[in-house]
């Protein structure tokens, strides 16, 4: 049937032009799909084996190779951050999933809401973007359409509320405790089928699940390493550790609480973005609408598996399937010729180490009593030395009372010197930075850049820690990110549409680069104090 409309659209446009110079309608919905921790390899290595979801993203899409996170510390709040709003994460003031705030004198959570109340449960965290001034995609469309309807979802909190921008209509989040909710800094009551939904779905079914292999296990021995790996986490059945499948929940844990680490959750999220489209009418108002969905439990599993780990192959294959399932409902419910997709990651991440060693690469875990233990000598050598209270620490983050420091009359390269020598004794840390030198430039390492799109005036450290290339915190098992090398900001990105034919793209581009790509694909001007610029689509 389409194939027929179009050859009738070309023939009434022959007169104009022709039909390969076309451009495809504008859309009416963008769906951006943020995996939690998808390196670029996930789909590369899988490629003939997906039949789903990154099949069809991968055959429709261009996919950029050369895509990167331009900020370190590379987490899941500022990766979501530079992708949603197309500025760094620093600049924004969002460096970390959490982060010690200097005026309020706590930590606090990158999407922390104190004015605000859960919505939908009894139980949870509301949360919002309400402690950040500046706009993102979402606020851009609708400031541009009025009528576009912005929602966003995912298992973790702050990546539904940063992937939404300031201000969407409506961001969607696990609480943990079995339920999705939001805030009400969002909405005064759930919408009637998430509450339908929350309502039929029962979290403690699947205590007695098991989360098997979807292929048979030669698939698996071909494209990943064995299943019993040495550094994997075992978190079940664990009395002998035997990181295995089939992997279920432990007779005394609550199913609800390991939920965020197994590919059920993204199943459930899948449905929740189903019933989005459906109920809200998205992509089928003539504005552009925009669906953010995030796959958060890929992360925990990530961490817990590694990459190169069966268990993580067949998530991905798990995912390609849910996804394939969602695309198949949008094209029935709003047609595939009126969506673009986006596909990303808010951060890359570390094989175990121990399987970087086997392959002959350099890494290792920094070890936590090596780093307790420098962190003690530090404290003691300051205090005896300068005397007590010159420095809030929170983990290896120094930050300096400048104050006191002037007033007992010492210079603060004195106490850089004695943390930066007690700590860089520990395996694994390469270096401890301070911001004033990257701010000004004094400090010219390759990694620089990076780490200067991160900073933020108030809440930065004074003096931090630069973990060595190859090496992790995560002991004695599974792995992580976060580090400003290329295993941590490298993720894929595809653009994809029905019109547009597979390929690839080996531009260098960064992840800040993706809203006002978007942004400019939607006919909607790229604010000025983006710091990411149009790619070429
Ligand atoms: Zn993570």
């Amino acid at each position: 049937m389409k194939k027929i409309l179009l050859g009738l659209v070309c023939a009434a446009a022959l007169n104009h032009m022709s039909c390969t110079t076309l451009a495809p309608r504008s859309p009416s919905l963008v769906v951006m799909l943020v995996v939690d921790q998808m390196r670029p390899d996930l789909l590369t290595r899988f490629d003939h084996l997906y039949e789903g979801g990154f099949r069809w993203l991968i055959d429709h899409g261009i996919s950029f190779n050369d895509a990167h996170h331009e900020h370190s510390y590379t987490v899941t709040g500022p990766g979501h951050a530079a992708i949603a709003f197309g500025q760094h994460p620093g600049k924004i003031g969002l460096i970390g999933n959490s982060y010690y705030d200097r005026i309020k004198k706590k930590n606090v959570n990158c999407v922390e809401d104190p004015y605000a109340k859960v919505i939908g449960a009894t139980q949870g965290k509301a949360r919002s973007m309400r402690q950040y001034d500046t706009k993102g995609l979402g606020d851009w469309i609708k400031e541009k359409n009025p009528d576009s309807k912005v929602i966003s979802l995912g298992g973790k909190d702050r990546t539904a509320c940063i992937l939404g921008g300031k201000d969407p209509d409506l961001a969607i989040y696990y609480n943990k405790k079995g339920k999705f909710i939001s805030s009400d800094y969002y909405v005064d009551e759930l919408p009637f089928w998430l509450s339908d939904f929350n309502e039929e779905l029962d979290i403690g079914s699947y205590k007695d699940s098991l989360w098997e292999r979807s292929l048979p296990e030669k698939v698996y021995l071909d494209h990943a390493r064995i299943d019993h790996y040495e550094g994997e986490v075992d978190d079940y059945d664990n009395s002998v550790y035997s990181p295995v499948f089939p992997i279920g929940v432990n007779p005394q844990t609550d199913p609800s609480s390991v939920f965020m680490d197994r590919p059920w959750l993204e199943r459930e999220i899948i449905k929740i973005a189903k019933m989005a489209i459906d109920n809200e009418s998205l992509g089928r108002q003539g504005a552009p609408d925009l669906l953010a969905i995030g796959f958060s439990a890929m992360d925990g599993m990530a961490h817990n598996y590694g990459p190169f780990s069966q268990e993580i192959m067949d998530a991905y294959i798990k995912l390609d399937r849910y996804l394939g399932d969602l695309i198949e409902h949008i094209n029935d419910g709003v047609g595939l010729e009126n969506v673009v997709f986006v596909l990303t990651a808010d951060h890359g991440g570390l094989p175990l180490p121990e399987h970087v060693v086997e392959n002959g690469g350099k890494g290792g875990r920094i070890n936590p009593k090596h780093i307790a233990e420098a962190l003690t000598w530090v404290d003691e050598e300051c205090e005896e030395v300068f005397g007590k209270k010159l420095y809030h620490r929170d983990g290896g983050n120094y930050f300096l009372d400048m104050a006191r420091i002037k007033k007992a009359n010492i210079r603060p390269e004195q106490i850089y010197e004695i943390i930066d020598g007690y700590l860089t004794k520990v395996d694994g840390i390469e270096r401890m930075a301070i911001k004033q030198d990257i701010l000004n430039g004094r400090d010219t390492s390759n990694i620089n850049q990076r780490i200067k799109n991160m900073l933020h005036s108030e809440n930065t450290p004074d003096i931090f820690p630069i973990v060595a290339y190859g090496y992790i915190s995560s002991y004695p098992h599974g792995t992580t990110h976060g580090s400003p090398y290329d295993y941590d900001t490298n993720v894929p990105v595809i653009v994809a549409r029905e019109e547009f034919k597979g390929r690839e793209n080996p531009s260098r581009i960064a992840t800040v680069d993706i809203a006002p790509t978007i942004a400019k694909y939607l006919g909607i001007d790229i604010p000025d104090y983006c710091d990411g610029k149009e790619f070429e689509l």
